[in-house]
């Protein structure tokens, strides 16, 4: 037995979860919200109990501070020396890494490198490595990187059609990302799947950020998203795939910069961006429920665009035994389900059981009817689980 931390640095947030492994259980969770900012908010929660303080917490290395110091004084742990191993999720893993990585100088070295093909992400994650580093110096660390699964994809599937030599030298490729969330669902999926021999699966990871990955054999042949998070499905604040010539369009007649633009892509698109009301889905609903035509037009833009990926990955993979439904909208809202899976009934014979559909929120459950020729399950996904199992497998090859 032993305790192991997973950690999601963000640029302006820090999420932990202890767990005992190999039980798997979660001792403790939280998150230390607003960091940079007076009024940051540090939340834990443990036996049931949740304590939130609202206090400055200047900088990440404050963050972890608090979250150590939280458990000791709250008796979670003894002493520091309890926490065995840390896990890192990493957003870019780039060319270098299809499985997870133990920290030491080349990862270090190898995820700063990535940056510039995550700014938001790879920074913010190596600080809070960081920050842990410095307390726990010779705890041993792991990488779990959210584009690893997603590096058995072939090079047709991978390459973008720009001069072969711009992808080379500047390393342009669709690398994807939700890989952890994508492989654990392919993982809890096996027992859905018994007696088949080569399994397909349509994974769909809706949250604000969603994504669609085709995985034959538990391995991922193609996923939605490219070379960075923006690409795909439309999500809560990102566009999506869009035809590329928008962009310069765009700038054109907007007088913005390219910058500005690209911003405007990330965080001002999507869901937000056609229905001007909202990224969150449970907003768009409701606004689309009082004639709210905008909201309307968003969501059958992100049906469609779903239902596009799901037809295109079907043919992909040469069939489909599983459909999986995660993730804030797929665990969360079964009108979403239910329309997804309504527009895949005359080409799929995809037949969804709306009694249990229809109030199934974050719970596991077989959605579809006996008669859809696809199995449609809601799995609730669980990445922090992923880096705390990755970083125990590291631990037990320490010890021996
Ligand atoms: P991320 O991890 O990408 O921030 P999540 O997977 O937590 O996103 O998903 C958050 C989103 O899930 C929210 O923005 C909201 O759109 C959606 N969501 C959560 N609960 C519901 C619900 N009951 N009905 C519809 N959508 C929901």
């Amino acid at each position: 037995m032993a305790k192991v931390m997973a950690v999601n640095a963000g640029s302006s947030s820090l999420k932990f979860k202890l767990f005992e492994m190999p039980e798997e259980k979660v001792i403790c969770s939280g998150l230390a919200d607003r960091i940079g900012h007076k009024d940051a908010i540090f939340t834990i929660k443990y036996n049931g109990k949740k304590d939130e303080k609202v206090l400055p917490i200047l900088d990440h290395s404050y963050a972890v501070k608090l979250l150590l110091d939280a458990l000791i004084k709250k008796g979670i742990i003894k002493s520091l020396n309890e926490i065995k191993a840390t896990g890192h999720r990493i957003v870019q893993g780039g060319k270098y890494f299809s499985k997870s990585a133990e920290f030491n100088k080349d990862t270090e070295k190898k995820i700063e490198s990535l940056i510039p093909l995550a700014p938001l992400h790879n920074g913010a994650h190596l600080v809070g490595f960081r920050a842990f580093k410095k307390v726990l110096p010779n705890t041993p660390a792991v990488a779990v990187f959210d584009t690893a699964f997603h590096q058995s994809m072939s090079e047709e599937d991978y390459t973008f059609p720009i001069p072969y030599e711009y992808s080379k030298k500047y390393d342009i490729r669709r690398y994807g990302a939700h890989g952890t969330s994508h492989q654990y669902l392919s993982l809890e999926a096996k027992k859905y799947l018994k007696g088949i021999k080569h399994p397909k699966i349509i994974s769909c990871h809706l949250g604000s950020g969603a994504s669609i990955t085709a995985i034959k054999d538990y391995k991922c042949v193609a996923t939605s998203m490219g070379l960075t998070p923006l690409g795909g499905i439309m999500m809560g604040t990102r566009t999506g795939d869009i035809d590329p010539s928008v962009f310069n369009y765009l700038v054109t007649c907007t007088k913005k910069s390219a910058e500005e633009i690209y911003q405007i892509m990330n965080k001002k698109s999507g869901f937000l961006g056609v229905s001007g009301v909202s990224n969150d889905s449970r907003d768009i609903i409701a606004a689309e429920k009082k004639g709210n035509k905008r909201a309307h037009l968003a969501n059958l833009i992100f049906f469609r665009r779903v239902l596009d990926y799901i037809g295109q990955y079907y043919v992909r993979l040469g069939g489909c035994d599983l459909i999986i439904f995660s993730a804030g909208i797929g665990e969360n809202s079964d009108i979403y389900r239910e329309k997804i899976c309504e527009g895949l009934k005359e080409s799929l014979g995809v037949v969804i059981n709306k009694k249990v559909n229809t109030t199934l929120r974050g719970k596991e459950a077989i959605i579809s009817d006996k008669s859809s020729k696809i199995k449609v399950v809601l799995i609730p996904t669980d990445e922090e689980v992923m880096i705390a199992r990755d970083a125990y497998a590291l631990l037990k090859k320490k010890r021996k």
